[in-house]
């Protein structure tokens, strides 16, 4: 190990003893063999009381209540766990959060309720962003081909991603709705979530935000803010597990205008009544179609126990140290080898990864997982850092990006 190394491990074993979230690491499941995990944007690391609650839910819950636990529990379970995420991360009063389906599935939900209620008024238009993730940007399509409506799509600068005054530029009375990731996926840009709500607004058009790479992670205020939609997944910083549900999130006063296109039993006002017409819940519920995923919901149901412990705002700033030492470990131990930062410099413009581009990561990715340095690799050679503030050390950072340095020298 070289020099430059060693003074980084030092600074990181100094930042993880001041670091008042630390003792939080122990909370999750060991992973032998795993030196850095830095993919925590992807796939959450699962938590020992998770392990514990399965155990005890297949004894219990499912187990001896049976059928039984559907009245005793399992029917408000979308609800109460919505209500926690939007008290614990969205800043939503209860009522206007629900867990349900994919993430995929909550953006068709929106974007057609939302493309329902303006079109009849001339607004034909949907704005969205070209290097928006690929689900979000395919059913925007969809929708827009089913409904014969057009799309504008906004061409950001890659690393700083949009910018309100951008937004203001694309808007007018032809704009139905806005769909924007808080956090890019690929530069980790944070979006001005308030300034861009408020231009959309003002326009007449809805606002969608999609929030899978920031809710778990970057604080907001969604009622404050005048959000009107957001949707969000619970398997990267939320540490659900694979395919667990996302979530939805409905301002109050949006909720009795919008009809959502999947008319299912749960999203009727009665479930049980089954009765001939479908007749929607007037509530929050009305965007549920089926049966809760209910064994998928334990994951995220303990995590936010502990990001209640360890409060939204502080793992906030868990996350500036955590990202700024990994660009300074950048700076000295990848720029020199020709890597580029293609994230923002400012803590301010970036949720919790980084990303680093090198032609050479492509050919380095399966040997560093195989080694148990586990960073995000999407082609062509972008290499994503997650750094997930409960779960992620400062040293397991410099070990990660001293890996990546050695790999790609
Ligand atoms: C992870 C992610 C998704 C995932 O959608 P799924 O339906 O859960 O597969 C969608 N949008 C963004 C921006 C994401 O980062």
């Amino acid at each position: 190990m070289n020099e430059t190394t060693q003074t980084l491990l030092a600074k990181a074993r100094e930042l993880d003893a001041q670091d008042k979230l630390a003792h939080h690491r122990n909370a999750f499941v060991d992973a032998p063999g795993v030196k850095a995990y830095l993919d925590g944007n992807s796939l959450g690391r699962p938590l020992k009381a998770t392990a514990e609650r399965m155990q005890s839910f297949i004894a219990h819950d499912w187990g001896t209540r049976l059928i039984r636990s559907w009245d005793e529990q399992w029917m408000e379970l979308p609800g109460q766990l919505g209500d926690r995420i939007g008290k614990l991360t969205l800043g939503a009063a209860p009522g206007q959060t629900i867990v349900a389906d994919s993430t995929s599935i909550g953006i068709y939900k929106l974007v057609d309720a939302a493309a329902g209620f303006q079109q009849p008024k001339g607004r034909t238009q949907i704005v969205i962003e070209e290097g928006n993730f690929p689900t979000d940007r395919f059913i925007v399509e969809g929708i827009a081909s089913a409904r014969g409506m057009d799309i504008v799509w906004l061409k950001p600068d890659p690393i700083m991603g949009v910018q309100a005054t951008e937004v203001a530029a694309a808007v007018s009375d032809k704009t139905a709705l806005v769909l924007l990731s808080h956090v890019d996926f690929r530069s980790g840009a944070l979006a001005d979530m308030q300034g861009i709500t408020k231009v959309v607004k003002q326009s007449g058009a809805l606002m969608i935000w999609d929030l899978c790479h920031s809710a778990g992670c970057v604080p907001m205020q969604l009622d404050e803010w005048g959000v009107d939609l957001a949707v969000g997944c619970t398997y990267k910083y939320l540490n659900g597990g694979p395919g667990s549900p996302a979530f939805i999130y409905v301002a109050k006063e949006r909720i009795k205008d919008l009809t959502q296109p999947i008319w299912g039993w749960w999203g009727a006002a009665n479930v049980f009544e089954m009765g001939p017409e479908y007749e929607s819940d007037e509530g929050i519920k009305k965007f549920l179609s089926g049966t809760a995923h209910v064994t998928s919901m334990i994951g995220t149901s303990c995590m936010l126990d502990l990001i209640e412990e360890a409060g939204i705002e502080t793992m906030r700033e868990k996350s500036r140290t955590l990202t700024e030492l990994a660009i300074e470990a950048y700076e000295v131990l990848l720029a020199p080898l020709g890597a580029k930062l293609l994230t923002p410099q400012e803590h301010a413009d970036r949720g919790s990864h980084i990303s680093v581009g090198h032609e050479k990561f492509n050919t380095v990715i399966d040997d560093l997982w195989a080694d148990g340095v586990i960073p995000d690799f999407r082609n062509p050679d972008n290499i994503r850092l997650g750094l997930s503030p409960l779960s992620t050390s400062h040293e397991e950072v410099i070990i990660g990006m001293a890996a990546l340095a050695a790999a790609i020298s």
